[in-house]
């Protein structure tokens, strides 16, 4: 049966329908069927958006679910900190049942605050049983999920081999360890592997410089002909304008991650020098611990941290930006017929929110998960009047609590903020 969303404030963010003060949204088969005001569409389930602003769902290119039991934690951690807190102190610990609680949870509170399509990148790869447990947690919600997975090591492409048989290549990253980290010629072995499988690839490139493998990383991809339209850069910070404009001509993007960039004393975000240099920027959570798990505080502090962009900018970044990012521009990031209808609901009468006049700047300046209403994925309801669908929040509850205290205690920590992990000797 068709669905008639009707009688929303449409934010289409596509270019030809706009936004539409008044109009209707249909779905046939999983896909938008037209977007216009006032559709005839006898027979249709009317889903009664008046009051709403409906838009398509959101983007996010970067984020380690895994780490959601934790989430809080961090909120002061420099990158030192969390480098010894999250990797030195609890990854250990987690057994692939906590992954799968971590990656479950996370994914599902993503989907409440309408996050339709998110990367995973994952990198608490201890086994080929902790992926499977990733991957296992991203199926069991709904969504559109994609694994990054970031192998560790040297010797990896036997495991990354094993995955890729499992997933289809648009359900699949690879996540590169990078030239930050690994050699030149480790990266070009990890990218030929990457383009081997039909994989896109993303990469953490982030600090001032003082790297080990030289201040130059992109440029020395660049001219060993690795960078392409299937590279993201996660944070991008202390990269030259040169670097970006190499990234920007191979047709790369950068995924920023505003909250944790500023607090974990990274250079500023770089959304104006990745505009200037022609590339539009996708947003990414980045570590649960650290910051929230939605897009709305990553719009907020985008917008707060750079003058150069607008509003409508920001909203790009976090649906169609972060689709073109993921590979998906073809098919979501915007209410456009023939894309999956992937797309929320906003309660525009909220006090938060109410009047809206510009959706743009309201949502990026006050938006909230508390907003969102309904989610539509491929249009499947999974969220409605608030409340998401088919999912038993108590027990998943429970079962993350459990998992957060045995890894605590086998860590030896506290998690009511007493926790001060001291800061490593990092060079990154
Ligand atoms: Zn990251």
């Amino acid at each position: 049966m068709d669905t008639l969303v009707r009688g929303g404030t449409v934010v289409s963010m596509d270019s030809a329908a706009g936004t539409l003060p008044r109009g209707d949204v249909l779905i046939r088969d999983g896909r938008i069927a037209a977007v216009a005001p006032g559709i005839d569409a006898a027979g249709a389930e009317v889903v009664d958006a008046s009051g709403m602003l409906v838009l398509p769902g959101f983007v996010d290119t970067h984020r380690h679910t895994w780490q959601t039991a934790f989430r809080g934690l961090g909120a002061r951690w420099t990158f030192g900190q969390y480098r010894v807190a999250v990797h030195g102190t609890l990854k250990p610990h987690y057994r692939p049942e906590d992954v799968y609680l971590g990656n479950l949870s996370g994914r599902l509170e993503a989907l409440n605050s309408g996050v339709t399509t998110m990367l995973d990148w994952f990198h608490c790869a201890r086994s080929p049983e902790h992926a499977d447990a990733a991957i296992q947690a991203l199926r069991d919600a709904p969504g559109h999920s994609i694994f990054c997975y970031g192998a560790d090591g040297p010797g990896i492409a036997p495991e990354i081999r094993r995955v890729r048989a499992l997933l289809p290549g648009d359900e699949m990253a690879l996540g590169l360890r990078g030239p930050v980290i690994s050699t030149m010629d480790e990266t070009a072995a990890d990218v030929a592997l990457a383009r081997e499988l039909g994989l896109p690839v993303s990469m953490h490139v982030h600090g001032t410089g003082g790297w080990p493998h030289g201040d130059r990383p992109l440029a020395g991809m660049h001219e060993r002909g690795l960078l392409d339209d299937r590279t993201t850069v996660v944070h991008g910070n202390g990269l030259s304008d040169d670097q970006l404009a190499m990234l920007a001509d191979a047709g790369g993007s950068v995924s920023i991650s505003p909250d944790v960039e500023l607090k974990m004393g990274f250079e500023p975000p770089i959304t104006g020098r990745a505009l200037a240099a022609g590339i539009r920027p996708s947003l990414s959570v980045d570590d649960c611990p650290s910051a929230g798990g939605d897009l709305f505080g990553a719009m907020r502090t985008a917008i707060a941290v750079e003058r150069a962009v607008t509003a409508r900018d920001v909203l790009g970044f976090a649906t169609i930006d972060g689709a073109r990012a993921c590979g998906r521009g073809d098919r979501t990031g915007s209410l456009t017929v023939g894309k999956d209808a992937d797309l929320v609901l906003l309660d525009a009468e909220d006090p938060a929110v109410f009047p809206v006049g510009d959706p743009a700047g309201t949502l990026v300046s006050a938006g909230h998960p508390g907003l969102v209403d309904s989610v539509f994925v491929a249009g499947r309801a999974v969220k409605r009047h608030g409340r998401l669908l088919g999912v038993d929040l108590p027990s998943l509850r429970a079962r993350l609590l459990a998992s957060r205290d045995r890894i605590a205690a086998a860590a030896g920590i506290a998690v009511d903020g007493s926790w001060q992990p001291q800061e490593a000797d990092v060079t990154r």
